[in-house]
């Protein structure tokens, strides 16, 4: 297999699909923002707007704002965010952590790599789907402390510098081809699994070095 002999210091997670279950509504996120858009009286966004991912829409949404009212946009950020957190802490407390991931994280500390979350989520939800995750992973980036989020390399960098790793020896590992594109370019092993939003093709197509069923069979495959 691919990875023996690959002497990983340090694995860095995605969270929602890949250690925690998805059940985030981003499409109903999406219209939440469409809605408070449509509050500020803008006429109608461009094409392919609807297509953005959240935080993108919330982005562009600021510039439309600042455009058609001017100096509103800041309030306009902060109505946005609290809505797309209600939906995600509201996800979060009926989700849960996929089977296994504790002992998946303790495994991997005990043979000594490091490892790291990085999250386009918020930090309250993460905290309540994983209270303890700060004995489990020595550094979690979420969208709060990332100064650009994924799939900017810059906020596995962000991880990988807490952790202290260098790309050569670290991997990341997620279900969406974001993260494995996140990794790419971060010059990282990428590893995709399938217990969240993608098939097997999808996260191939995205150029995923390995592709594993669960982030739970890591341990394996590194000894
Ligand atoms: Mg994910």
């Amino acid at each position: 297999m691919a990875t023996k002999g690959l002497a990983l210091r340090a694995i860095v997670f995605d969270f929602d699909g890949t250690l925690a279950t998805l059940n985030i509504d981003f499409s109903r996120m999406r219209k939440e923002v469409m809605d408070l858009i449509a509050a500020y009286r803008i006429p109608l966004p461009p094409c392919g707007f609807r297509d953005l991912l959240v935080l993108e829409l919330i982005a562009a949404g600021a510039v439309l704002v600042t455009q058609h009212t001017p100096g509103r946009e800041a309030g306009f950020i902060a109505q946005a965010h609290t809505r797309i957190t209600g939906i995600e802490i509201e996800a979060a407390r009926k989700g849960a952590l996929l089977h296994g991931t504790r002992d998946m994280l303790t495994a991997l500390q005990r043979e000594g790599v490091k490892t790291g979350v990085i999250t386009r989520n918020c930090l309250a939800a993460v905290q309540t789907l994983f209270p303890d995750i700060d004995q489990y992973a020595q550094a979690v980036i979420t969208r709060e402390q990332a100064p650009q989020v994924k799939p900017h390399p810059g906020h596995l960098k962000t991880a990988l510098d807490r952790l202290d790793a260098a790309a050569g020896q670290a991997a990341m590992v997620g279900d969406h081809p974001m993260d494995i594109k996140t990794g790419k370019d971060a010059g990282v092993f990428t590893i995709g699994v399938l217990t969240g939003y993608s098939r097997r093709e999808t996260l191939e197509q995205a150029g995923a070095d390995l592709i594993l069923d669960a982030a739970t069979d890591i341990p394996a495959i590194l000894t």
